[in-house]
């Protein structure tokens, strides 16, 4: 078992790729918090989970809410291994947003949950990390972060920067001589709730320019995310890996070959 023993947090674990990475992170034999804003979902995805997974209900941009999750992991866990910090949103506002219509509402709001929530996260992480004699983060930034995003801009400029932040904390936390790796994965194009907001003729389009020319599977993505917590990349830090069908390693000249 490739996480016998650990003791993980996942946030934005009611769904999607959470929810994927927390059902693998069981089956791998770890001890996993799901933590999310939807609590009656995530109470029932733990639920299924058997009894070494718990839920919190947790807002990850409220500091108030990461320090009483932090105490939740403490009495329900006894300490924590691995944190993934996953929750994210892609807009509040659904119409499409261009630099030139863009509103410091729609910017905050959908920053303080991928900007702020990463911050904090990993802020927590490396003191309760600190507690237990290190551990593994990883972080979900997106392929978006990569890319000019421009209908999506609040939500590219803060997945970029969650891949700046990793590697800041991790070489942060390597000079300090602190054993906690700090990682990042980076989504592609993959079937969640998140996706299926995109009406279907987008989805078929985004599909078709991914040289895989299909979307990936939550699971695709969670079975990298457990490869990075573990101690099989014991070696591994500051680094952003795509999980994208190969779409960030495409020549954009050369999408329809
Ligand atoms: P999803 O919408 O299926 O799940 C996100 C979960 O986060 C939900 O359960 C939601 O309730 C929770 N959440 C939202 N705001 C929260 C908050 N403030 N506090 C706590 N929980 C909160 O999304 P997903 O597709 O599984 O995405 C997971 C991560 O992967 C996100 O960070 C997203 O940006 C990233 N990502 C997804 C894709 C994709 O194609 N699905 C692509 C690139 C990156």
């Amino acid at each position: 078992m490739l996480l016998k023993d650990r003791r993980a947090l996942v946030t934005g674990a009611a769904s999607g790729i959470g929810l994927a990475t927390a059902e693998l992170f069981v089956q791998e034999g770890a001890a996993v918090m799901l933590a999310d804003l939807d609590a009656e979902t995530g109470e029932r995805a733990a639920g299924g989970l058997g009894d070494v997974a718990r839920f919190y209900r947790c807002d990850v941009s409220s500091e108030t809410d990461w320090q009483a999750l932090m105490e939740a992991c403490k009495d329900s866990l006894g300490g924590l291994d691995i944190v993934v910090n996953n929750a994210g949103i892609s807009h509040r506002d659904s119409r499409p947003m261009h630099p030139a219509d863009m509103t410091l509402d729609e910017w905050h709001a959908v920053n303080r949950v991928n900007m702020d929530g990463v911050m904090l996260g990993c802020r927590y992480a490396i003191t309760a990390m600190r507690d237990s004699g290190g551990g593994a983060i990883v972080n979900l930034g997106s392929v978006g972060g990569l890319f000019a995003s421009p209908l999506a801009v609040a939500y590219g400029a803060g997945k970029a920067a969650v891949i700046q932040f990793t590697k800041t904390v991790a070489t942060w936390c390597a000079t300090q001589g602190l054993p906690i790796r700090c990682n990042a994965v980076l989504p592609g194009t993959i079937e969640t709730p998140m996706y299926d907001s995109f009406d279907a003729e987008q989805r078929a389009a985004n599909a078709r320019g991914v040289p895989f020319r299909r979307a990936g599977r939550a699971r695709e993505v969670a079975e990298a995310i457990a490869f990075l917590a573990s101690d099989r990349a014991s070696y591994v830090t500051g680094v952003a890996l795509p999980v994208d069908g190969g779409l960030s390693a495409a020549n954009p000249m050369r999408t329809g070959d």
